[in-house]
């Protein structure tokens, strides 16, 4: 069913990467009544406060793509954090949201819910079938139990809840610190700062044999919108670009956007982690959508965004 442009949508962490780039697509779209609340403006772990800003506003559409996120160390560091703030946040909205009578919610996940060793590529049944990866299932297991929620909410109120389970991300308002990045934007930052420096070579991890899926978080936005109008079932949904790439090709790429004329040296003594990550995407082609950003389009313009807020900011 197609959404009513003027009707309320609360985009919970609208600042992320994920959540910017559903204000982006719903803007382009012509979207005008989209709510949006700063952390300081809302506590999303406060449950009385998330209850007032409902009762208040009174959202027909719910996108839940405010989370505590972080990369292997954080989640090691800080395991009691990861579980508790996302429990909380995801609890807090889903509620007031079925309180308040929202129409539909959408939950974003992340492809780490699955088994450590699920199946290649994984489809989404393979939920729950064996243990999860240790340094991040404080996580794992918070955004598992927001889709178990959101099923539980389905099956005893008729509460159209949904989830999306997207695959590594990347685009505008990623994180580009240099060691605790994901790989694609460390190798745009470290590829660029070795050009603009003269530097003769750039390090990279591990063999560069361990395969990767991205996506551009345009097209997850995209696919979000897409799901909202199209997709009502118990089931969480898959989002990913169904195309992989060797963390050497995917080097190679990097050096050639950016522009560099050095050497990439491959450092082995850096772990090289799961030999490979790819989604099952078949649920979501059969329910009408594929990825359209291709990984040379998207790195292109991850690093003008790059050159633009993080290198040049206005
Ligand atoms: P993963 O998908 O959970 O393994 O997360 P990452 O994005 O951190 O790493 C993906 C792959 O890229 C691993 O094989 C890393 O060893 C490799 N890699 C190569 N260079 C880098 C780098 O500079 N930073 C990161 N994070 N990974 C790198």
């Amino acid at each position: 069913t197609p959404i009513d442009k003027s009707a309320p949508i609360f985009v919970a962490g609208h600042r992320g990467l994920v959540g910017s780039a559903v204000v982006r697509r719903l803007q382009s779209l012509g979207y005008t009544n989209l709510l949006l609340r700063t952390h300081s403006e809302l506590d999303l772990t406060i449950q009385s406060a998330v209850d007032d800003f409902f009762a208040s506003h009174k959202p027909s559409y719910v996108i839940l793509a405010a989370a505590k996120v972080g990369g292997i160390h954080a989640n090691n560091t800080y395991p009691a954090d990861f579980i508790t703030i996302n429990l909380q946040i995801q609890t807090n909205v889903i509620t007031s949201a079925f309180k308040h009578n929202t129409t539909k919610l959408l939950f974003l996940g992340s492809s780490c819910i699955y088994p450590k060793f699920a199946p290649q590529p994984i489809p989404e049944n393979a939920l729950l079938t064996g243990p999860l990866e240790p340094t991040n299932e404080w996580y794992a297991i918070a955004k598992i139990s927001g889709i178990k929620m959101c099923q539980a909410f389905r099956l005893q109120h008729s509460f159209d809840a949904i989830s999306a389970m997207p695959t590594n991300l990347y685009g505008p308002n990623d994180n580009f610190h240099p060691e605790n990045s994901h790989v694609l934007p460390a190798l745009l930052r470290r590829f660029h700062e070795a050009k603009v420096n003269n530097v003769a070579e750039v390090v990279v991890w591990g063999s560069g044999k361990p395969l990767r899926e991205f996506l551009h978080v345009d097209d997850l936005a995209d696919a979000v919108v897409f799901l909202m109008e199209n997709y009502s079932g118990m089931e969480h949904v898959n989002v990913g670009s169904g195309k992989e790439v060797s963390i050497r090709e995917l080097a190679e790429l990097v050096k050639d956007v950016v522009e560099y004329k050095g050497e990439i040296v491959w450092d082995s003594s850096k772990p090289d982690g799961t030999p490979r990550k790819l989604m099952d995407n078949s649920k979501l082609a059969e329910i009408g959508w594929e990825a359209k950003i291709s990984l040379r389009d998207g790195l292109r313009d991850t690093y003008k965004w790059y050159l633009e807020n993080v290198v040049n900011p206005q």
